[in-house]
């Protein structure tokens, strides 16, 4: 199913879910900082919340508000038990610590899944997973490569791929450009996490491998991904349209997965 079917088939399906609930399910979402790429994932969160009927709230700091302060307003979240899910947009001005902000936030509260003991999924790597799974792509003994080593989309892509049996390979910046053509054309299924556009082209792959580009590169205001788009394989994730849509559905599914379970 493409990307797009999929991501209005879950949205109906939560919908109905929420429209069920006793309770309505209510995140809220901080943000201290004036970064415009953070102005539109928000605008696109509180939209989203809006179409599943869940409850969002936009805690607006200013940006000098000191980390003492945001520190206080993670603790009155982690104990206001309206509150079932939230966020703290990245990136957070200098003079504040993310890691620190980061494992303040309550781990049953932590939708993003950036907290190390939230037994939630970081929201793209389990965006991807989940579209995955939902086409039957298998995963077991298939050779898997994660290009990017990041905290948020690579290490936890490759973990949770691990944990689907895959053969996972890590390549980074440091891979050389031969093993780097060595691991692309063994692979079944490639997640590309850089973050510099197109850098990925002109490499052979498996006909049958699927290409997941996670990347989003902004140049003269367009969108591109980290893959040239065209890449002679079975699929070939679209950007825009493609990561984006699956890393803010999972943002609800796991607020479904807190209403439902009480992680
Ligand atoms: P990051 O900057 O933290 O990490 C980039 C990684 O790419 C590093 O681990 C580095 O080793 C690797 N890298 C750099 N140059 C390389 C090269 N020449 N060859 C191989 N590897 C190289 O980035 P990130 O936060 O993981 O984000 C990566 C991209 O994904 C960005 O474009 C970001 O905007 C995008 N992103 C998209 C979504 C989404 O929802 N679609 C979510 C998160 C990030």
């Amino acid at each position: 199913m493409e990307i797009k079917e999929y991501v209005a088939m879950r949205k109906q399906q939560i919908r109905d879910e929420v429209a069920s609930m006793k309770v309505r399910p209510h995140l809220a979402i901080v943000q201290v900082n004036e970064d415009e790429g953070s102005n539109s994932y928000i605008r696109g969160k509180l939209k989203d919340a809006e179409e599943l009927g869940v409850l969002a709230t936009h805690i607006k700091l200013d940006v000098n508000t000191s980390e003492a302060e945001v520190l206080k307003v993670v603790e009155s979240l982690n104990q206001d038990s309206g509150v079932h899910g939230f966020i703290v947009q990245m990136p957070l001005p200098k003079h504040i610590d993310e890691n620190k902000v980061k494992v303040a936030i309550d781990p049953r509260k932590d939708v993003d899944g950036f907290h190390p003991l939230s037994s939630l999924k970081a929201c793209t790597p389990r965006g991807i997973l989940d579209y995955l799974k939902f086409n039957k792509v298998e995963l077991l003994g298939k050779n898997a490569v994660v290009i990017g080593r990041s905290n948020i989309v690579g290490k936890p892509m490759a973990s949770l791929l691990t944990k689907e049996s895959a053969n996972v390979t890590v390549l980074h910046s440091k891979t050389s450009p031969q093993d780097m053509k060595f691991y692309l054309e063994h692979a079944d299924i490639i997640v590309v996490a850089i973050g510099k556009k197109w850098l990925i082209d002109g490499y052979l792959f498996k006909p049958d491998a699927i290409i997941v580009d996670v990347g989003i590169n902004r140049v003269d205001g367009v969108l591109y991904g980290d893959v040239k788009p065209g890449q002679k394989v079975r699929l070939q994730t679209p950007v825009p349209g493609g990561v984006g849509p699956l890393t803010r559905l999972a943002l609800y599914e796991n607020l479904m997965e807190i209403m439902k379970h009480g992680i």
